[in-house]
C-alpha cells in the first residue's frame, strides 16, 4: 500500500518537474523555480501581451511549486514512517483522502 503511494508521488513529482521545467528554471535552492521571462521582440504591443504570459505564467508556476513542496514532504514522511498523519491534530488521515491526494497533509477535518 505504502510503497504504491510512494510510486505515485514520485510520479506525479516528475510530472511536475517536468511541466515546469518547460517555462521556469530550477534555482540554486532545492525545489525552487523561476519563470523565465519571455524573449522580446522590441514590439510594444507584444510586449504587453508577454507581461500578461508571465504573470499567468507565474501564478502556474506557484501553484505547481507548491505541489512539489507537498509531493516531496509526502515523500520524506514515507521514509520516516510518519505518512498518513495529520500535521495539525496528528490523527490517521482517511485512506480513501490519501487516495485521492496522497500529498495531503491535514486530515478532512483539519483541512
Ligand atoms: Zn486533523
Amino acid at each position: 500500500m505504502l510503497k504504491e503511494i510512494e510510486e505515485k508521488l514520485l510520479k506525479e513529482k516528475e510530472s511536475i518537474e517536468k511541466e515546469l521545467n518547460k517555462f521556469a528554471k530550477e534555482d540554486a535552492t532545492p525545489d525552487n523555480w523561476n519563470t523565465k521571462f519571455p524573449k522580446y521582440d522590441g514590439d510594444l504591443e507584444s510586449e504587453a501581451d508577454e507581461v500578461q504570459e508571465y504573470e499567468k505564467l507565474l501564478s502556474v508556476e506557484y501553484s505547481l511549486e507548491k505541489k512539489l513542496t507537498d509531493v516531496n514532504l509526502a515523500l520524506e514522511k514515507i521514509k520516516n514512517n510518519s505518512f498518513g498523519k495529520c500535521e495539525k491534530c496528528g490523527k490517521e488521515i482517511n485512506p480513501e483522502r490519501i487516495e485521492a491526494c496522497p500529498e495531503a497533509r491535514l486530515c478532512s477535518k483539519c483541512n
